[in-house]
């Protein structure tokens, strides 16, 4: 008892001299990691109340714990993520983003942390569109700058097909439910959390493109090898598996 004292005490006084230089809250004085996301990609991230959630936000934490840091998650545009990691605006990006060989002329990847796939919704009744080889004369809705952005762009554009790019992958989905657009092509997993939170539409079953997820750094940042360190272990210890469990089921 007489032990404990001692030591709440000693807190105490560490505390009170603390005080002078800080407020001594648990996480004061401790360098912030800033991680550049757009949080409007369930269940990767998105808000729950103020809070930025999800899949990302959660590997992000418990890397961010493992290197001594604390995380501030800098919610912006998807299309302004590489350019605040370059700029050093922000210290990495994770955003469910994919690794590709043009982002990575600008930026570093870690290791991957999870894969995905790029899926198309359309209407439940009377779709337009039934199958992939329909995209070519469809109007297509997507995220800007997204890898679903690339892929029609590159694929159907020319074909005849009109993309219509969105900042946020919801409002490419309120257009689908609109019918101001034939088809939303976007990543496999907020598909089905747009798809659960609307009546009247669906993902088709022939989804394209497998895709790894990682995080950005800045080029040559020494960040990229702390994080791939503090990722493998959360990865062997059974943590990475966990948090996506926790979001997206088996
Ligand atoms: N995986 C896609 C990409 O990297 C979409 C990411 C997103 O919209 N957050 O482009």
């Amino acid at each position: 008892m007489k032990k404990i004292i001692a030591l709440v005490l000693a807190a105490m006084l560490v505390c009170t001299s603390a005080v002078m230089f800080t407020s001594c809250g648990a996480e004061e004085g401790k360098k912030e990691l800033h991680m550049a996301t757009n949080a409007f990609f369930e269940p990767y991230e998105y808000y729950d109340g103020d809070k930025v959630v999800g899949i990302d936000a959660e590997i992000a934490e418990a890397i961010c714990e493992k290197l001594g840091y604390e995380l501030v998650i800098d919610d912006m545009d998807f299309d302004s993520i590489i350019t605040a990691v370059t700029s050093g605006k922000a210290d990495f990006g994770m955003a469910g983003m994919t690794v590709t060989d043009e982002r990575l002329e600008s930026v570093d990847f870690t290791d991957s942390y999870t894969t995905a796939t790029q899926v198309i919704i359309v209407p439940e009744e009377n779709s337009k569109v039934k199958g992939i080889d329909d995209l070519e004369s469809a109007s297509i809705g997507v995220q800007l700058g997204t890898t679903g952005d690339i892929y029609v762009s590159d694929e159907y554009e020319k074909s005849g097909a009109k993309i219509e790019r969105f900042n946020k992958g919801a409002d490419a989905v309120l257009a689908l439910t609109q019918g101001k657009v034939d088809a939303v092509v976007i990543d496999n997993e907020p598909a089905k959390a747009f798809v659960a939170q609307n009546d009247g539409i669906k993902i088709l079953d022939d989804p394209f493109a497998d895709e790894d997820y990682a995080i950005c750094v800045a080029k040559d940042s020494e960040l990229t090898e702390q994080i791939n360190t503090a990722l493998s272990e959360l990865k062997e210890d059974g943590t990475v598996k966990k948090i996506i469990d926790k979001y997206i089921g088996d």
